[in-house]
């Protein structure tokens, strides 16, 4: 094999530079620049966020002259993706570098975000609203159409009710609560969330709550329950019971749409709402009376 051929294949897998002596270092002139315009990888695939700096092979290999043929004796080098498949690597690199942004950088890159396919669809990413240092965080499931075109969560009739619960226990969006969903794009036709989508979503949610750091999670409805607590249980059955993500305590409840529809558990809703405010009390001051 060549030294240009056995560059070429090491740099696709990712196992340049080698060390060289200074007589055998390539000048930079000698080298192809192998990762594409960032415009030109999303292109690609459009699906997944991906540094500018870690084109996928293909790509890589369409934008550079073409490899001489490969010498039937050639030992093929074992697939370094083997164990850990390209795109999760890019996840969870991903995934590291949401885990460290402040605030205001975690709103930018949630607005960027293309990590899945709902950046076509959507209108406005729905990031969160109300007070970041408040001590009351509500999780829901995805934007609606009206959450989508304004930009804020739970402003359609779900959310006017939500509004009305957290008033019965002094809380608001605009003054002491904040509230978020799982997903900050809205899936077409609110359809459920997919769980690749929950999964690309999953860093955002965790770097607001380890940013907000609440005292206690209120989650409402299926999808943040999953999100939060990795179960796929009945609200019925978790309600009642406090929880935890990230050691934080977490209530249950029912999601305020589904509320709409079943009016008699409203006041199940209501016990939870009291749950969450005696857990936040008790944190405030152990062992006393709400
Ligand atoms: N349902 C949700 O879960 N979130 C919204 O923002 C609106 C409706």
């Amino acid at each position: 094999m060549s030294d240009q051929y056995t560059e070429l294949v090491l740099e696709e897998l990712g196992l340049l530079p080698l060390w060289l002596p200074p007589e055998r270092m390539p000048t930079p002139a000698s080298r192809p620049r192998t990762a594409p315009p960032a415009a030109a990888a999303q292109e690609a695939s459009p699906a997944i966020d991906k540094p500018s700096d870690t084109a996928s092979p293909p790509q890589a290999l369409r934008s550079r002259p073409p490899l001489p043929a490969m010498q039937p004796a050639a030992p093929t080098p074992a697939p370094p993706a083997a164990a850990s498949p390209a795109g999760s690597v890019n996840r969870d690199e991903r995934a590291l570098r949401i885990a460290t942004l402040d605030w205001e950088g975690l709103q930018a890159e949630a607005q960027a975000c293309t990590a899945c396919g709902l950046c076509k669809t959507r209108n406005k990413v729905v990031f969160g609203v109300g007070q970041p240092s408040t001590d009351w965080l509500v999780v829901g499931e995805a934007p609606g159409a009206e959450e989508d075109r304004q930009g804020e969560p739970f402003v359609g009739q779900a959310g006017k009710l939500l509004d009305n619960m957290l008033a019965t226990v002094g809380r608001s969006r605009q003054e002491n609560v904040y509230i978020l969903n799982t997903l900050k794009c809205r899936p077409p036709q609110n359809r459920n969330p997919q769980p690749d989508e929950m999964a690309l979503c999953a860093p955002f949610l965790q770097r607001q709550v380890a940013l907000i750091q609440p005292k206690v999670i209120f989650a409402v409805g299926r999808f943040a329950v999953q999100a939060l607590l990795g179960r796929d249980a009945s609200i019925a059955s978790l309600r009642g019971q406090l929880h935890e993500y990230q050691g934080i305590p977490v209530v249950v409840s029912y999601h305020p749409a589904y509320l709409l529809r079943n009016l008699p558990d409203k006041i199940k809703a209501w016990q939870d709402l009291l749950l969450a405010r005696k857990t936040l009390a008790e944190h405030k001051a152990p062992g006393t009376q709400p």
